[in-house]
């Protein structure tokens, strides 16, 4: 007996199917067959990363045509990107209205995924979207649409060879390598760089306690084993609460948040830039108004949600340490010792939640070409880009995420690489950062992508639009044959 879910789902997959053949999906492929210079095939497009933004643009590529693509993730099924894996929060903090995934097909969108399964009425009582639910949606999203995104499969040097974009994957097929027009960095948020570890003269994260010991809130950490323990947290921003709320619903008696600042922030002003005037219009500031946006949005942090507050004050066992800067970190074989500016605290475990580095081009992906593409350093004056560092690391990319060139006609297959990630924000605002954005940033990607494919082939296509004879006229009084024209 099918449950009333597996109804309300498949009629809602049925649903999709009407909507999207409306729409006449899948479009066909009306892009030219390209080879590198020996002759092998290449594809069109390589998506490296099948989380939000590679599926989202893979879902995009395939509306305009584009077919002849293949999307790697280097993690299983069900373990793209954060949401089940070290995202610890129980709801997403957006609103539960937001769209992005379902490209403006209304049945593909979250609300109606939820209202198949659930019922209107549990839609209208629901306050934030879970954390997992929302894996699933993503999940479900990929399965009705079949976008092929090949799992366990990691891409790994990228490098420019006869005149294409080359790239090794190592997967279930074994390791290949594989020629591109195009390729789509979508490696995440962690994948715009690196988790940040603070540094303290006794700490090294690589030690054999600090490892037992001391963890970074984006790793995998065994939260049964903190039960009736006493942990320090390090950071006050939505990772930190989320981490500590864990570790006290999963039974520690003592949890420490530690934070710097004298107050935390208390106005998020990156959710201020979630208006449709922004998210179109950023890219086409100048340099100076779009470095001073988000240099003034980065500078102001964000406030972890209030709900992550609530779910770690309610347990007498978690206190806040607000202006209490660390100095010293030190594991060893019974505890770690925390020395902070107001004295030495001790605990069994320590969890940083200091964010991650964003260092786009320190990727190991991007080492072969690392050197040629220009970042926001390059744009800025040498005092603006000491000021501001982490700002000044983002790679300063084109209208349609593409790498640019430090010298111009050095290096033009850097607009081969798009990059669709964190590392855009600086550029393009956050259309491949957080949800609201993700369908603008898609659409903008597959349009600049079809754009550079169609022009790069110019000639072809003209070849073609000559050979072209479909007869219109055949079938009535008014046609003339070929040879009489
Ligand atoms: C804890 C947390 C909570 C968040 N909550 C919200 C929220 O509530 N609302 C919101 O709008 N945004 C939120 N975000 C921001 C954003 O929506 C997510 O980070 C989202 O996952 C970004 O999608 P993505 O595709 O860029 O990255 P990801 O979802 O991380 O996907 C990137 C994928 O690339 C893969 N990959 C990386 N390198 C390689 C390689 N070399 N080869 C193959 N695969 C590779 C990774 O395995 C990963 O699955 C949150 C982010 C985090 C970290």
């Amino acid at each position: 007996m099918m449950e009333d879910r597996d109804i309300g789902l498949k009629a809602l997959e049925n649903d999709v199917r009407r909507d999207l053949s409306r729409l006449n999906w899948p479009s066909p492929n009306w892009v030219l067959p390209g080879s590198v210079d020996g002759g092998e095939p290449a594809l069109d497009v390589l998506i490296i990363g099948g989380g939000l933004c590679g599926q989202t643009a893979a879902f995009a590529l395939m509306r305009e045509g584009v077919r002849n693509f293949r999307i790697v993730e280097r993690q299983p099924e069900g373990q793209e990107g954060p949401w089940a894996t070290f995202a610890r929060m129980d709801t997403l903090r957006s609103p539960k209205h937001l769209t992005g995934p379902e490209l403006g097909v209304p049945s593909l969108t979250f609300r109606a995924w939820y209202e198949a399964l659930n019922g209107q009425a549990a839609w209208d009582e629901l306050y934030k979207i879970a954390r997992l639910d929302w894996a699933h949606y993503l999940l479900w999203v990929r399965r009705v649409l079949a976008l092929p995104i090949e799992n366990r499969t990691e891409a790994s040097d990228i490098r420019f060879s006869g005149g294409h974009v080359q790239a090794t994957l190592r997967g279930p097929r074994g390791q290949e390598i594989v020629h591109a027009r195009k390729v789509v960095l979508a490696l995440g948020r962690d994948g715009s760089g690196a988790p940040r570890w603070p540094r303290f003269a006794s700490f090294s994260p690589e030690s054999e306690h600090s490892k037992a010991r001391i963890f970074h809130s984006a790793g995998a950490i065994d939260f049964e084993a903190l039960r009736a323990k006493s942990i320090g947290v390090l950071g006050a921003g939505a990772s930190a609460f989320d981490n500590a709320g864990t570790a006290l619903e999963a039974g520690a008696v003592e949890v420490a948040l530690f934070a710097r600042r004298t107050y935390l922030p208390q106005v998020n002003k990156s959710k201020w830039t979630s208006f449709p005037g922004f998210l179109h219009g950023f890219h086409s500031l100048d340099d100076a108004r779009r470095w001073r946006f988000f240099t003034y949005i980065f500078s102001e942090q964000v406030p972890p949600p209030f709900e992550s507050a609530l779910r770690c004050e309610k347990f007498p066992g978690f206190k806040a340490h607000i202006g209490e800067p660390w100095t010293d970190l030190c594991a060893d074989a019974k505890g770690v010792t925390v020395t902070s500016a107001k004295g030495t605290h001790r605990f069994d475990a320590v969890i940083v939640a200091t964010g991650f580095d964003v260092d786009m081009m320190a990727r190991p992906e991007v080492a072969a070409f690392r050197e040629q593409a220009t970042t926001w350093a390059d744009r800025v004056s040498p005092a603006e880009a000491l000021a501001h560092p982490e700002e000044a690391r983002f790679p300063y990319l084109g209208d349609g995420f593409q790498l640019l060139e430090k010298t111009p006609g050095a290096h033009p297959g850097l607009a081969r690489v798009h990059v669709f990630n964190w590392g855009c924000t600086m550029s393009h605002g956050a259309l491949a950062g957080d949800i609201p954005g993700v369908a603008i940033g898609a659409n903008r990607l597959a349009e600049a992508i079809v754009r550079d494919l169609f022009v790069e082939d110019a000639d072809r296509h003209f070849s073609a639009l000559l050979a072209h004879e479909e007869e219109e006229l055949k079938a009535t009084a008014l046609y003339v044959p070929k040879d009489r024209r």
